[in-house]
């Protein structure tokens, strides 16, 4: 192929979301410029200690920023913008366009407030109908059902033809606080000819439909019914509708609310400001007033469904919660983990919940992934209306995108217009093909640690996986001098590794190994290599004790000369 075609070609490139659930973002390329879709976090794996959230990796956009024509945000999940404080560090430029619905506006304005020291963000709004033009691209913004409201897809013109992105979406006739599905909209788009679709995999392997955010409402006002004592919801803190509903059926049987977690305050606040969520004046109570009320009038609505360590229902369920412990008469609800890797700690949870006699609603219907995305049937639904000449199927599981692209293919796709790709790979497209690039570009997880936005590299990772695995074992070796002997005894100090007093004859054999290595290393007479002396003691000591105990502590040696 000729240079000059393949300049005709609109690069699309997923740096996050394709092969996973969470870290959505994908950038379009023409001719050099690029249109950067959602920016978003997905939460750590149980074996990454320490991690806070990972984010795409966007070296790919370094130096090019003078091509960035903007940023769209399609909803305000954390998965779709959790990553705009790490963007704003590497990449951003003052310049730059950005375009949000009013709620995701005030979602990523308000997260803004603790990083105080980036640059105020120019957000412009914008809502179902509106049309905006970046360099080569008119992107449309149309209303798509989620649970969470504001939610857009973008219909985006391009100069090869028009690409519809669904954002996560469902169809949903009988929403919360929202209007149902426009399909007359959709089959406006399908009349201006849709050349590829990008549609969200999330449920591809579902059957059916989703539900409808009301008959989830019913399903969940079983459970208030039933509930003699407090109910204690946690959920997602950005799972507006799930909040508003616990809200609605608090006011319904008379429950206060109290609100507690960080994020799950501030969600709540910003929403009820911006009118997305709707409680009577005096429901929502501080927590402080809670014994003011009767059990039977008291609702919880906090953070920690995903079983995170200092989220809010971990903390009461580990009894290190201010304010409230667990008693035999409450009801805890809590949403399911689909993120990989994390079962086991909210089965952990589950458990001690259960323990303490309190009864547990494990309700999927209230996850964020399983209740807000559309099912099989309405898969095929958007491809009936839609009729795209390719298909790309976005935001999932590899088996969700195979699952998808299996689907659109039974309905007649022919297969080499159904292109699955994974993150870091580039989906060329013209009018008459689609097709994955031999080259990538890098798309591998940064972790981040804490609020600040240094990353955790893999070698940092690979240490506290060490550390939480085998323990530390630090040999202190004090030198004379004079003599260039080791002074006395090497000093061994171990965590996590063995129970010191019960290895009395491993210390004395680590001991001796340490002494003769430093004294072989001295013993040439010359200016003595003392991080080799280091390096010998690392390795030595740690052959040995794996010999000897089958664990692989970190060793660290200290050498001090006196
Ligand atoms: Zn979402």
């Amino acid at each position: 192929m000729t240079k000059m075609t393949k300049h005709n070609y609109l690069r699309i490139i997923p740096l996050g979301g394709l092969s996973e659930v969470g870290r959505n973002m994908m950038l379009l390329e023409y001719q050099g410029k690029i249109l950067i879709i959602d920016a978003g976090f997905r939460l750590p794996e149980e074996d990454m200690p320490g991690i806070d959230y990972i984010v795409p990796n966007v070296s790919y956009l370094k130096e090019k920023q003078k091509n960035i024509l903007g940023i769209i945000f399609t909803h305000g999940h954390y998965d779709h913008i959790g990553a705009v404080p790490y963007l704003l560090e590497k990449v951003w430029q003052p310049n730059f366009e950005i375009f949000a619905s009013l709620l995701t506006k005030g979602i990523i304005l308000k997260r803004q407030e603790d990083f105080s020291h980036q640059p105020k963000l120019d957000i412009t709004e914008v809502r179902d109908g509106s049309k905006v033009q970046l360099g080569p691209f008119r992107v449309e913004f149309f209303r798509q059902n989620h649970n969470i409201p504001d939610n857009l897809g973008l219909f985006i013109e391009t100069p090869v033809g028009n690409i519809l992105h669904t954002s996560d979406f469902k169809f949903d006739s009988n929403p919360v606080n929202d209007l149902p599905t426009n399909f007359q909209k959709l089959r406006n788009f399908s009349k201006r000819k849709v050349l590829l679709i990008m549609a969200d995999s999330t449920g591809a392997e579902e059957e059916g439909h989703s539900l409808s955010e009301a008959d989830i409402s019913k399903n969940l006002d079983q459970i208030f019914q039933k509930a003699t004592g407090r109910i204690i919801a946690a959920t997602f803190s950005s799972l507006i509708n799930r909040i508003q509903q616990i809200i609605s059926l608090s006011e319904k049987y008379e429950r206060k609310v109290v609100v507690e977690g960080y994020s799950m305050k501030t969600n709540v606040e910003i929403s009820k400001v911006l009118g997305y969520i709707k409680a009577k004046k005096g429901t929502i109570i501080n927590v402080k007033e809670i014994t003011n009320y009767p059990d039977s009038r008291i609702t919880i609505l906090c953070t920690g469904a995903q079983g995170e360590g200092q989220a809010v229902l971990m903390r009461i369920t580990n009894r290190e919660h201010r304010f409230i412990r667990l008693k035999r008469s409450d009801t805890v609800i809590f949403s399911s983990s689909v993120i990989p890797g994390n079962e086991r700690t909210v089965q952990i949870m589950k458990d001690e919940i259960l323990r303490q006699k309190t009864k547990v609603f494990h309700y999927k219907m209230m996850d964020i992934h399983a209740g807000g995305h559309a099912q099989r049937e309405e898969l095929k639904e958007l491809i009936r209306i839609m009729r795209p000449k390719f298909f790309l199927p976005i935001h999932g599981q590899y088996s969700m995108l195979v699952s998808h692209a299996e689907l659109v293919r039974e309905m007649g796709l022919p297969e080499k217009n159904i292109a699955i790709a994974e993150n870091g790979q580039i989906i060329n497209l013209n009018q008459k093909r689609i097709f994955i690039e031999r080259e990538t570009v890098p798309s591998n997880y940064i972790m981040v640690d804490g609020l600040g936005i240094g990353d955790v590299g893999e070698i940092v990772l690979r240490d506290r996986q060490m550390l939480a695995k085998d323990g530390m074992f630090v040999v202190v070796a004090i030198i004379d001098k004079t003599t260039g002997k080791v002074k006395g005894s090497p000093d061994i100090i171990s965590r996590g590794f063995v129970y010191l007093r019960e290895s009395k004859e491993l210390l004395r054999e680590t001991r001796k190994m340490v002494i003769s290595i430093v004294n072989l290393a001295v013993g040439s007479g010359g200016a003595v290599n003392w991080s080799y002396v280091k390096d010998e003691i690392r390795n030595k000591t740690g052959q040995f004790l794996f010999s000897k105990t089958q664990r692989r502590p970190m060793i660290l040696p200290v050498v001090i000369e006196v």
